[in-house]
This record gives C-alpha cells, structure tokens and sequence, in this order.
C-alpha cells in the first residue's frame, strides 16, 4: 500500500496570491524531539490554469539556479500569472545550508534516490514528497543543477528521450526555448539511470527540463542570467503567463550523452587537462595527463578522448582517484536515434 509523506506545509497550494513558507521535513533528535527542517517554499497563484514546478538546490554547491529561482520568487508578481507557480531554490536545503551535493543528515543524494521512502531517511522523504505531491501537480517541471565541486559543464539543458513521442515533442521544443548553447538528450545513465527526478516524472507522463549551468561550486553569472530568462519563456510557451518583451532563446546545438562519451581516470594521480567544457574534441586526441604523486620519475599517463563530440563537462579538483570522471563528451544528435 502506498505511503503517506510525512512532509506537511502551512501553505495552501489551491489559495491564489504569493505564499512565502516552507515544507516541513520532520526530524527528531537528541535536542530537537518534534521538530522540523524548513525547505523555502514560494507558491504563486492566480485562478485556474497550468501548473509549474521550478527546483534548484537538489545539489547543495550548484549556485545558478538557486539565486535565478531567488530572483524569480521575487519579481513574479500573481497578478502576471494565469495558473500556479511553486518554486523550490534550495529542495535538499540541509546540503544547500552545509554547501555539499549531498545531504549531511544522511549522505543522501537527492537526484539518485527518487521515487523516494515515505518513511526513509530525510532525503528520501524528499524524493517521496516531490514523486507523490508535487510532481503528480505539474504540467512542467523545470530542475536547474550545475556541475558542483568536482565538475565544470558548458551550459546545457537536458531531457530524457521519451517513448512517448508527443512529450518527446513537447520536450525538443522546450529545449529550443530554454536557449542554452548546448541542449542534451540523454538517459542519464552515466549518471543516476532511473533513480532521478526526471526517470519519476517520464512514469507520470510530467515534461522535465534539466539545465547544467556552470560549475566549481562558484556562480556563473551567464548561467544564472540564461536560467533566469529560459524558466520565463517556458513559462509563457505554456501560457502561465505573458510577455511580449522577452528576448528570443539563442540557436541551441543538440546533442545526445551517455556512457559511451564518459572518460574515466584509471589511475590515480594529478589530472592535467588538455580540453575544456565547449572544446570541440575527436576520438583518439590528446585529452590530458594524469602525474603520478608516488613516482615522480614515471612518465604520466597520458588520456585520450574515446568519442568525437563536444565536450560537456570537464572534472574540477585537479587531485584525482581511479574511477573519477574526468570528461564527458556530447555527440551531434541524428533524428533517426529517436526510437
Ligand atoms: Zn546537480
């Protein structure tokens, strides 16, 4: 039988106007025996009409969409909307508060534990709530991420490819809206696989658009500002709301990711890079090197690219373990992928 979320809020997701609040995350501990942890919640309503749900923070140390989200909370006034907005900049907030990808409660990372435990760990409550209410409530989720601490990404929006061909319609024109440098279809398993936000909403028939913003767990202000700017022209491209004032997405260039565009150190060592996020890159080129701190006279091992492409994301540290990623590449997308 299904569980219940024991998440609750005050605030009242059918009562039009902007409500400031948060979720409440129950915990109970040593000092704290029927408390709760707050997770900033902004709903903003007027009459009836679609639903969007906009998320950041899902990693603690990725900073662009969390401040767009803080900019929009702001600005967007319920007088300017036809339906519901409900905003989440910081949804994992014990990571955002600690500034880690993970949550320091349990170690939990938000974006590989979906569809979440009713009754599990804070993380996992997390996930549940998201899969069970406010997921089931929306017509677009937009989940803003960046590369945090351990990688830097060219700015890129992501989808999942659907076997539904009419989302995956709805979801290459959101990509061409979003008008990021970059767009990327990919089935994330290189990454999370099924247990994402994005792999829930797909079982719920919920169009998701995931955006990569920058990275270095520092804030990009391109990113914030193409964040900021995408989140408003989706949200009229489904009529929440009007502006005729703003500025057309660039031409975005699509690509597709997964596993195959993934290179993995297979050493330890201090990594020495030869490209960057945006780097133009063919199969078998010079990627890096990667020096040896306990032999110092031993030559260091030398990377090379295993794909042409684009590269997406490039590791941050420099001090690397085996089995780190070091790159992801991104290759051309040819329609005739599409299933
Ligand atoms: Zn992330």
């Amino acid at each position: 039988m299904a569980q219940t979320t024991r998440i609750w809020t005050p605030i009242d997701f059918e009562l039009d106007g902007k409500q400031t609040g948060s979720l409440r995350l129950p915990i109970s501990s040593d000092l704290s025996a029927y408390g709760w942890i707050p997770i900033p919640l902004v709903c903003i309503k007027n009459g009836d009409g679609p639903t969007a749900v906009l998320i950041a923070g899902t990693h603690g140390d990725e900073y662009e969409g969390q401040i767009a989200l803080l900019e929009l909370a702001r600005s967007i006034e319920p007088s300017e909307v036809h339906g519901r907005i409900i905003i989440l900049p910081a949804l994992n907030f014990p990571a955002v508060e600690a500034g880690r990808r993970v949550s320091p409660l349990d170690e939990g990372n938000l974006n590989r534990l979906y569809p979440g435990e009713a009754h599990g760990t804070a993380t996992q409550m997390i996930a549940h709530y998201m899969a069970t209410v406010l997921l089931p409530m929306a017509d677009l989720v937009v989940d803003l991420h960046s590369g945090g601490r351990s990688l830097d990404y060219v700015p890129c929006a992501l989808v999942r490819p659907f076997a539904d061909n009419d989302l995956d319609d709805r979801q290459m024109t959101m990509l061409r809206i979003f008008g990021a440098p970059f767009s990327c279809v990919t089935d994330g398993k290189g990454g999370g696989g099924d247990t994402t936000l994005p792999a829930t909403a797909e079982k719920l028939g919920v169009p998701v658009i995931t955006a990569e913003l920058g990275g270095g767990a520092m804030l990009r202000s391109y990113g914030k500002e193409l964040a900021r700017l995408a989140v408003l022209r989706l949200l009229d491209h489904i009529d929440l709301r009007v502006d005729g004032a703003l500025p057309q997405p660039e031409q975005t260039r699509v690509m597709v990711g997964g596993r195959g565009g993934f290179l993995y150190a297979e050493a330890e060592g201090l990594f020495e890079p030869a490209s960057k996020p945006g780097d133009e890159v063919t199969a078998g080129q010079h990627a890096g090197y990667l020096h040896s701190i306990e032999r110092p006279t031993e030559a260091p091992v030398g990377l090379v690219f295993n794909v042409s492409g684009v590269v997406a994301c490039r590791r941050f540290p420099t001090l690397t373990r085996r089995g780190d990623c070091l790159y992801t590449v991104m290759q051309d997308f040819e329609p005739a992928e599409r299933q």
